[in-house]
């Protein structure tokens, strides 16, 4: 089975798009959540969303706030304000299908498992060795895969315990699962990386061979931007992509 990994979109249609004209030859998609919130296109990714097949859904914290499902109290001030905007942008039908997404972690198979944070908490950041070492205790496949930090990662623990891999950068970066070590792995975020590599990031897991691919793809960005600005968004909102940041 060929996995494309998508997470933390963020409303943005032009990367989404270029993802899935890039990626090739996978037969399953998964959605690690957040699927909307920063961007200016909530509806049209998630008409786009919709009508794919073959998907495993999990929600996001942004999903959560965007359709009432958690305050919006523990978001900073540009995420408050574009979750707000995006809570009464959406449709009455995409608002209810956001709200019903799953919570994570799900297995997806013997070898694979998906959450939006953690396998111990949807809503944790998996940042430093003490997050990765709880994830580990949590995790119940051997790849989790996981989102929320925008930033693509690798951690790996051996017969040894931890071991150092990757971090993932460039266009095309691949590792080996190998039999023995189980991984945690953020494939990046399509809609808004944190890695100062400003293209759309993306998964490939290829569980017969045992390889996993993160991917970066150009997209049009200047587009994303303009819109952005044009709903009002906060500029800041539409400048961070450039850096990726
Ligand atoms: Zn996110």
């Amino acid at each position: 089975m060929r996995y494309l990994v998508l997470s933390d979109i963020h409303a943005n249609l032009e990367a989404l798009e270029a993802v899935l004209a890039e990626a090739r030859g996978y037969d399953q998609t998964l959605v690690l959540g957040d699927v909307i919130g920063y961007g200016a296109d909530p509806n049209a990714v998630v008409d786009r969303l919709r009508a794919l097949t073959g998907v495993t859904f999990i929600r996001g914290n942004h999903d959560k706030v965007g359709t009432g499902l958690d305050p919006v109290g523990g978001f900073n001030h540009l995420a408050r304000h574009a979750i707000q905007w995006t809570a009464t942008t959406l449709t009455p039908d995409n608002h209810a299908w956001v709200a019903a997404l799953g919570r994570g972690p799900v297995e997806i198979d013997d070898l694979v498992e998906i959450c939006h944070g953690s396998p111990f908490d949807e809503d944790a950041y998996i940042f430093d060795e003490l997050d990765v070492r709880h994830a580990f205790t949590a995790a119940t496949r051997p790849l989790c895969l996981f989102g929320h930090t925008h930033v693509p990662a690798v951690f790996c623990i051996g017969p040894s315990g931890l071991q150092p891999v990757g971090p993932p950068r460039g266009t095309h970066f691949q590792i080996t699962l190998e039999h023995g070590s189980r991984y945690l792995v953020n494939c990046g975020a399509v809609g808004q990386p944190r890695d100062a590599d400003p293209r759309a990031a993306y998964g490939i897991v290829d569980t017969d061979a045992r390889l996993l691919t993160v991917l970066r793809v150009e997209y049009d960005m200047p587009l994303a931007q303009a819109k952005i600005l044009a709903a009002g968004l906060p500029e800041v909102l539409a400048h961070r992509l450039a850096i990726g940041r």
